[in-house]
């Protein structure tokens, strides 16, 4: 299986590359994001194969469909020391709650830094070691946060052969609970720098740096962005084993047709922002898994919203970009949605240039909405969406808090409003449950007049001792600290 780019001229199979040459890249050299040449069917029979796997032996065998430059064993153990009940909470790894009938939470936010960031970021990290040492190189992973991925990274390559993290966070601007969790770390391998300034600061550094070829090439600077082909994979996993939950009292509907064993529909709805999580929903739907609908859940910034329900694709600039309380879903446009739009036009890498990059470049948006391709984003693709606000939050918490006695963050919050208007009878509907609520104590403390319940291990943490650098936000500045770390 070879992957290639969004922006590949269809009649130009020159530039596809196999899994391990992408894992350590971002995007693909014409701009695009990579996607494999096709999606691996995955048939009744071998979902009925499947359903009783463990999380990690289901993780290699998607995965394994994907790559072939690592051998079995080794994806196998990979996956084996990745997805354990120690590092996710339990042995289900994302077990699923029911709320009522038809409706469920899965809990993708109990890894490391209660966020489902850490489903994908953990095995990028056993990857990473893998493939280093196999290479006999290093990578210095250099990124800007602010909270959730940054965290997610540091707690994936923490102490990590062959890897270095240099996270960049807008000094002062994390909440309490998000600075303590990535400055109480004492790996020698992990650094903090906080930067007098705020996110889009941090990101204008990155890209200065990422940008200065020559100083990239030798201190070997790598990102590990939500666009990395092999985050998106991981996340796949888990939309099978969310299908296997919900329907293991009733794995196809009653009667089952002649001749069909595993039929039975489910739907997700996905907070989203870059569009990563439900991108992944999408491959698993295009292997086969019986979706039914993809809800698209967004806040208030609607970038996808608007898109699904006009045809209209319009990018935000930062003062359109509004900071709510799921800000791990502030976007002003949708890193991942490329992909998407790839696969709707029918894999016309041209056609996906030409949208991505000339017509976004000139006027900031595109107009799909009198393509016939446009129709078939519902009708073939499942995909549907809502838009949620910070009143709808507090409501939707309240709500979920006082009759099923379950306590939900704000972004997950957001998937279940949007998925209440999407519900179909007869099929199940499951939220993506991406953070747990003491990661954004000050809403709850606004819907529900209580502080959120906090898991054992993190009683405490903000009188950790902190590891972090206080800079300036200055390019030159960065670069120092990475050559003097570089030793
Ligand atoms: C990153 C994140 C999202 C958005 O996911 P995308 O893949 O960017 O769409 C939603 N909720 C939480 C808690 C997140 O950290």
């Amino acid at each position: 299986m070879k992957d290639l780019s969004t922006r590949a001229a269809s009649n130009d199979k020159s530039d596809r590359k196999r899994f391990c040459e992408i894992l350590l890249e971002g995007l693909a050299p014409d701009g695009g994001l990579y996607l494999p040449e096709s999606y691996p069917q995955v048939d009744a029979a071998t979902l009925s194969k499947w359903r009783g796997l463990s999380y990690a032996d289901l993780a290699f065998e998607v995965l394994s469909l994907y790559i072939d430059d690592i051998p079995a064993a080794d994806l196998k153990a990979i996956c084996r020391k990745t997805y354990t009940a120690e590092v996710f909470g339990t042995a289900e790894i994302v077990p699923l709650k029911k709320l009522q009938d038809g409706l469920y939470l899965e809990a993708l936010s109990n890894g490391p830094t209660l966020a489902f960031k850490d489903m994908a970021m953990q095995l990028l990290g056993n990857l990473f070691e893998y493939e280093l040492a196999r290479r006999g190189e290093e990578l210095n992973i250099l990124g800007a946060t602010s909270g959730d991925t940054g965290s997610a990274a540091e707690y994936a390559m923490r102490g990590k052969q062959g890897v270095r993290v240099f996270m960049t966070s807008p000094y002062g601007r994390m909440s309490p609970f998000q600075q303590a969790q990535m400055f109480s770390l004492q790996d020698a391998n992990i650094h903090n720098l906080a930067v007098k300034g705020v996110f889009d600061d941090c990101q204008d550094m990155v890209k200065a740096v990422s940008n200065d070829l020559a100083f990239k090439r030798q201190y070997k600077i790598g990102t590990v962005n939500s666009i990395n082909w092999a985050r998106l994979m991981a996340q796949v996993v888990y939309y099978f084993a969310g299908y296997f939950q919900a329907t293991k009292n009733s794995p196809h509907p009653n009667p089952p047709p002649a001749g069909e064993g595993e039929t039975q529909k489910v739907s997700f709805s996905v907070p989203s922002g870059n569009f990563g999580n439900v991108c992944a929903g999408h491959v698993a739907r295009m292997m086969g898994l019986p979706i039914d609908h993809l809800v698209v859940a967004t806040n208030e910034n609607d970038v996808l919203d608007e898109f699904f329900r006009t045809g209209v694709y319009r990018v935000r600039g930062s003062a359109d970009t509004h900071e709510t309380s799921s800000p791990s879903m502030d976007i002003s446009k949708a890193s991942n949605f490329e992909r998407f739009v790839f696969d709707l036009l029918g894999r016309d890498g041209e056609k996906t240039r030409s949208l991505f990059h000339d017509q976004l470049n000139a006027t900031g948006r595109f107009d799909l909405s009198a393509d016939p391709a446009f129709a078939q984003a519902a009708q073939a693709y499942g995909f549907v969406s809502g838009k949620s606000t910070h009143a709808d939050r507090l409501a939707t918490i309240r709500d979920t808090h006082q009759r099923f006695g379950v306590m939900i963050d704000t972004h997950t919050a957001d998937g279940l409003k949007v998925a209440r208007e999407h519900l179909t009878p007869g099929v199940s509907m499951i939220v993506l449950e991406t953070a747990l609520p003491i990661k954004f104590a000050e809403t709850i403390v606004e819907a529900l007049g209580c502080e959120p319940d906090r898991p054992a291990k993190f009683i405490g943490i903000e009188a950790l001792p902190k590891r972090v650098q206080v800079m300036d936000a200055d390019v030159q500045a960065v670069k120092a600290y990475i050559t003097q770390h570089c030793a």
